[in-house]
């Protein structure tokens, strides 16, 4: 690269400029950390399917954000849990589900949503939405599971809620489904109830969230599953299934 004189004609200079700004784009794709923040061709529009930042595939990156957390001890959880739970699904899914925290089963799998709320969940893209689960993604607000499955702490929620903002960030999914209260109040940041929550879409960093209940209040309050359905056929309609 040469260096930028006074006398240099506005074409010099143009081509000097062009090299700096592809110089600094360079080490800032290149940087190991995520950079998610700048996505340099979806700013051209959402026609890119895969859409790829700092040169990576969003399955890589995801990849990085897993390794990144691999031993995290961040709260008294990674003690008791046998596996960390990240996520599982398409990377490149137009819908993500987000649930509250892994039971024992998904703590013995290290897979989220494996055990009978899981099953329901299934149902409900396999038989209802008519898509794979393997096409959706599939993570929770805490990656461990709590001590016979108590309610997610507040400390918990925030030493663990930096890693989902990744991974949403990453998949930049159309819609995000959050399962049950504590998805729905910690990624609207709201004390709203699910109950007046769900039924209509909300914003969630630019993208459309739909809460509703959580698989494990349906399987003991069998009657909500109309207001499931109701909410699924929303998203349905929206992603155009
Ligand atoms: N309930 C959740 O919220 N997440 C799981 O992964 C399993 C059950």
């Amino acid at each position: 690269m040469d260096e930028i004189t006074s006398d240099m004609s506005s074409n010099e200079l143009q081509t000097e400029l062009l090299k700096v700004v592809k110089a600094l784009k360079g080490q800032v794709i290149n940087r190991d950390s995520l950079s998610v923040g700048i996505d340099w061709k979806k700013s051209a529009g959402k026609t890119v399917s895969q859409v790829q930042t700092c040169n990576k595939t969003k399955d890589e990156m995801l990849k990085t954000v897993q390794r990144e957390m691999a031993d995290c001890q961040l709260c008294p959880l990674g003690k008791t849990r046998k596996n960390l739970v990240f996520g599982v699904g398409n990377p490149e899914a137009r819908i993500v589900f987000v649930g509250e925290a892994p039971g024992a089963d998904e703590d013995e799998q290290g897979l989220p949503f494996v055990g009978r709320a899981g099953q329901l969940l299934t149902d409900i893209i396999v038989k209802g939405m008519k898509i794979q689960r393997k096409d959706v993604y599939i993570c929770n607000i805490l990656k461990c599971r709590p001590p016979g499955n108590r309610n997610p702490q507040p400390d918990e929620i925030s030493h663990c809620e930096p890693f989902l903002k990744k991974q949403l960030q990453i998949i930049s999914p159309e819609i995000i489904c959050a399962l049950g209260t504590f998805a729905a109040k910690t990624l609207l940041k709201t004390d709203i109830p699910i109950s007046a929550l769900r039924g209509h879409f909300h914003l969630y960093e630019g993208i459309k969230l739909m809460p509703t209940y959580h698989p494990a209040y349906l399987l003991r309050n069998p009657s909500a599953k109309k207001q499931v359905w109701e909410d699924v056929q929303m998203i349905m309609k929206e992603v155009k299934l």
